[in-house]
């Protein structure tokens, strides 16, 4: 698990409980620096790629793959 900031640190978001909530590492990667709305707007296709093209350990595969299923 890591902290992911929901609004990201570059675009100013605050080291502050409510700007903070835990997130597998793998999706927080994905997700990176992008903006929540950025982020809605993309997720999909962002978790897709991963699946089909990062060198990912097989326990984060199978957490991508549940996260995008949740999606469809
Ligand atoms: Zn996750």
């Amino acid at each position: 698990m890591s902290l992911d900031h929901y609004i990201p640190r570059c675009h100013g978001g605050p080291d502050e409980a409510s700007n903070l909530f835990p997130a597998h590492s793998i999706c927080n990667s994905i997700k990176n620096d992008l903006m929540p709305d950025e982020f809605e707007r993309v997720k999909k296709q962002l978790y897709q790629q991963a699946l089909d093209n990062w060198h990912i350990k097989r326990k984060d595969k199978l957490i991508v793959a549940r996260a995008l299923e949740k999606m469809q």
